[in-house]
């Protein structure tokens, strides 16, 4: 066998665990289906300009930069701190602060709500203190002889604390919520940190906040594109192979074993271990024969939702010709109108949240000289867009006019708070759900990992889903976790690390 391990897919979750992997001395290949590496963590470019597949910013710095570090890879990397407004109809906040000084601000804003905010606040605080360092002494948030080790060293105050993640695991933050608040917009920001009803547990809202108001979301000045070409190059400098227009159709499985991946030109590569960066439903429904999967939990692959998806709209502008008064952060979630229940039409975008980036704040490079980009995304559902899709990266006639006259129709809002948008657009590039499946090889398009909704998630067997049914094969990435406990990326290069550690102890 020439490989130790094959790792499917090349994006940051992919190319992390096989840096780690080949670090430690493992042959390893690396098959990726798209023509380039970083998978959603990369960037495309067009008329001068560069935008994002897929995030903007991330939440713990600090960590990605330590996992540079065991690496040994030179990141060279600083850090610019995001900020985020939400501009709603009554309210109008930056909330990317601390959780005590937001308390204080939003009981100016709402005195009648003064007691209920404080009791969110208190609650939201203690998780908070609880889940510092989760992934360091957790049982559930490790794997392999991390997990053993933590469990041995459980000491009473642990165990107390265990019991408490657990009951915050278990609570909505919907009910909290409608205890305590009565606004809606305020319950709203409260439990989504925007405008959508609360769906999230406790556990899940408490990490939201503590990414956005203690820790902070970050830009690093390489990009998050840039960390997924110095991984590339850790793997390349030792010894690693990465190959690219390589889609895997086939995990081969024997005895209920991972023991190769079968390429679309028919090629087979053996290996030891297989890890897949696909999500789970890519792997499991797509990538296997099912009669190696035990049915109970083919049915939780097939049957627990994924985050939806999202129309995005990028924007090369003339930044003179655009009044950005109103905008006091690199990021508002803005909402023209209220939304009501009955308000089912997604395209309706005055009763929908936006959100608007000022990409070129952050990437620096991103525009030419004198010109700045902007993202608009809108989250949208696959099904509203799955009939104009034929087959893979093929469309019905009359999709980019479809499309692009959506895409007019939401800057056409989002110009009630950028006065002059619309006579400052330069260049456009539009990205539906089925570009997020085409392109970004997520199922369905899906942007976020797993369901947010604390009841549909609830049947997911654990917060770690590394290891899997299948002997010898792991699962890396964003995917492989129930909750973003630390936001998307640094998510995704945690699981895989943690992948790596799994084959490394195993082996040794
Ligand atoms: C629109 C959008 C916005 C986002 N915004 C943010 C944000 O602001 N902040 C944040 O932290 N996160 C954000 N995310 C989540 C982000 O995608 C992750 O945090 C991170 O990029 C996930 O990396 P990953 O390696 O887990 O998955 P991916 O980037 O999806 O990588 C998986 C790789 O597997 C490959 N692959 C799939 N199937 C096969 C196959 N059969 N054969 C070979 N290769 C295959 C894919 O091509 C891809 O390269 C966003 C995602 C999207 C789509």
């Amino acid at each position: 066998m020439i490989h130790d391990v094959v790792v499917i897919g090349a994006g940051i979750g992919g190319l992390t665990c096989a840096a780690k992997l080949a670090k430690n001395g493992l042959k390893v290949l690396v098959l990726e289906k798209n023509p380039h590496t970083g998978g959603t963590s990369s960037i495309f470019k067009r008329d001068g300009y560069y935008f994002p597949m897929g995030p903007l910013s991330f939440s713990f710095p600090g960590r990605v930069q330590a996992f540079f570090d065991e690496l040994g890879v030179p990141a060279g990397i600083d850090f610019k701190r995001n900020h985020f407004q939400l501009l709603a109809p009554g309210l109008d906040i930056v909330y990317s602060r601390p959780i005590k000084t937001l308390g204080e601000d939003l009981k100016n804003a709402f005195p009648e709500e003064s007691e209920g905010i404080d009791r969110v606040m208190d609650e939201l605080g203690d998780i908070v203190g609880l889940i510092q360092d989760l992934d360091r002494w957790h049982p559930d948030f490790l794997a392999g002889s991390k997990k053993k080790k933590a469990l041995d060293h459980l000491g009473p105050s642990d165990k107390e604390k265990i019991r408490a993640i657990k009951k915050a695991s278990a609570q909505t933050s919907r009910e909290v919520l409608d205890r305590a608040i009565g606004n809606v917009g305020l319950k709203n920001l409260l439990g989504s940190q925007g405008t959508s009803p609360p769906e999230m547990s406790m556990l899940n809202l408490a990490f939201m906040w503590n990414a956005m108001s203690e820790v902070g979301i970050w830009f690093p000045s390489s990009g998050i594109h840039g960390l997924c070409r110095r991984l590339q190059e850790a793997v390349l400098s030792r010894g690693g192979e990465i190959k690219i227009a390589a889609p895997v159709t086939e995990i081969v499985i024997h005895d209920r074993r991972a023991v190769g991946a079968r390429t679309a030109n028919g090629d087979i590569y053996q290996a030891g271990w297989i890890v897949s960066n696909a999500d789970y439903k890519k792997t499991f429904l797509e990538l296997m024969d099912p009669s190696n999967v035990d049915g109970a939990f083919l049915d939780i692959v097939r049957n627990v939702p994924y985050t939806g998806s999202e129309l995005c709209v990028y924007l090369g502008v003339h930044p003179q010709k655009i009044d950005f008064g109103r905008m006091k952060a690199a990021h508002v979630f803005f909402q023209k109108e209220v939304r009501r229940e009955s308000d089912g039409n997604p395209e309706d975008f005055d009763k929908r949240e936006i959100e608007i980036c000022r990409w070129s704040d952050n990437a620096l490079d991103s525009a030419p000289s004198g010109r700045a980009s902007l993202v608009l995304r809108v989250s949208f559902p696959y099904d509203h867009f799955s009939c104009w899709r034929t087959a893979e990266k093929k469309r019905k006639v009359g999709y980019k006019e479809y499309k692009t006259g959506l895409a007019g129709r939401l800057i056409e809002t989002v110009g009630n708070i950028l006065p002059g948008l619309s006579g400052s657009i330069e260049v456009m590039e539009i990205a539906t759900p089925l570009t997020y499946r085409d392109w970004g090889q997520r199922f369905c398009g899906s942007v976020a990992g797993w369901t947010w909704s604390a009841e549909a998630a609830s049947v997911l067997p654990g917060k770690i889903l590394i290891e899997t049914p299948i002997g010898n094969l792991f699962m890396a990435g964003i995917y492989a976790a129930t909750e973003l406990f630390l936001g998307g990326v640094p998510t995704a290069i945690y699981t895989a690390a943690l992948a790596a550690d799994l084959i490394l102890e195993t082996r040794s």
